[in-house]
């Protein structure tokens, strides 16, 4: 691609072919200034050597990086909660004595006497053995 800016020695752009300081002497300061800045600019995308099409492209493709970007970062905390649950889950294969007293909360009934589980504190209708139907925690019962 022909590049129509070329930088003088401040690194200020300047048209190829077009003496700046005829520009200077013609425009006003502020004039000049603007014109500068646009050349400035447009030397800056001459810079990047792509034509307006694959600059289009490339945004195109961006906003592609982007979403795939936030469908990975989803993954990432989708596959951290799958992990915890399973690191829960392995936790509760691991058998605990279900605890054998009074109803929480009715301690003065000594009769009363229930297995509860270890972990969610419900009070389990059988022997404490098997499985908390709550939480799922694997008991250990007393025979175990
Ligand atoms: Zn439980």
């Amino acid at each position: 691609m022909d590049r129509y800016t070329k930088y003088d020695e401040y690194k200020n752009a300047d048209i190829i072919g077009i003496d700046s300081e005829d520009l200077q002497i013609n425009l006003e300061y502020k004039d000049f200034n603007k014109v500068t800045n646009s050349l400035n600019r447009l030397a800056a995308y001459e810079d990047t050597g792509l034509t307006p099409e694959k600059i289009t492209g490339l945004k195109d493709y961006k906003i592609r990086y982007l979403e795939l970007e936030e469908r990975y970062k989803e993954s990432l905390k989708e596959a951290d909660m799958l992990e915890s649950e399973n690191k829960k889950l392995s936790e509760k294969q691991v058998p605990k004595r279900a605890t054998i007293g009074p109803i929480p909360g009715y301690e003065h009934y000594t009769s009363m006497l229930l297995y509860t589980c270890p972990v969610c504190h419900s009070v389990l209708g059988d022997n404490g053995s098997g499985y908390c139907r709550f939480c799922g925690q694997k008991l250990k019962g007393d025979s175990e």
